[in-house]
């Protein structure tokens, strides 16, 4: 708490409480990191890219700059568990034809043919996140890196107003920079930011197609 304003913030003042006690988001990301993972190097580089997914909920989360695309590796890994599944149910259908079970077969009939749709499915959405998603992360990331933290009122602010104005909360920043970016329907159902508000004045500087949310 003490060394918070040396921390390259010194002069910035949180204009929602007036405290001092601010860092960039950049930062509060990665001392959150830091402070996760137990020895932790200090000073280690802000990157939101690295580190995987944070934990939803940590603050790490609420002001996470994108969703992240599953890459290509992890889409052809559930493409092989999704047709290992498939083929227990061609099994069990197999399995209904040898001794005569009408049941089994049309029970592994129609669970072969709901886990390779199943899988057709994922995999298709998970080649359209690493499509939308780097598009947008550079919007995205604009606001984020423009962004300070105030620990003491939980907001986030840009300190010249030239990306937005006044102070949002991290679930507020995040709807904004999702939004902006335009994968906002990737926020997750049990993310606090789905239902969060982006205050119309805050968006006067942003501009773009998605101004109006
Ligand atoms: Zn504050």
């Amino acid at each position: 708490m003490v060394n918070e304003s040396a921390q390259g913030a010194a002069g910035v003042m949180c204009p929602g409480c007036g405290g001092s006690s601010v860092r960039t988001v950049e930062q509060a990301r990665a001392e959150q990191k830091a402070g996760e993972k137990a020895g932790g190097k200090a000073g280690e580089k802000a990157d939101w890219r690295s580190g995987g997914k944070p934990e939803r909920g940590s603050l790490a989360d609420r002001l996470a700059v994108s969703p992240g695309a599953t890459d290509s590796f992890d889409s052809f890994m559930h493409f092989l568990e999704g047709m290992v599944f498939t083929g227990l149910g061609v099994g069990l259908a197999y399995t209904g034809v040898q001794q005569d079970k009408p049941l089994y077969t049309i029970g592994g009939v129609l669970l072969a043919v709901l886990l390779f749709v199943g899988t057709i499915v994922v995999i298709r959405g998970e080649a359209r996140e690493r499509v939308v998603v780097p598009r947008g992360e550079l919007r995205a990331e604009r606001l984020w890196r423009a962004g300070y933290y105030c620990s003491g009122c939980e907001s986030v602010f840009c300190p010249d107003g030239s990306q937005w104005q006044g102070t949002l909360t991290p679930e507020q920043f995040k709807k904004l920079m999702w939004t902006e970016a335009g994968y906002a329907d990737r926020l997750a159902h049990d993310d606090k930011a789905k239902e969060a508000t982006v205050p119309a004045e805050a968006l006067s500087r942003t501009g773009g197609p998605h101004r109006h949310v």
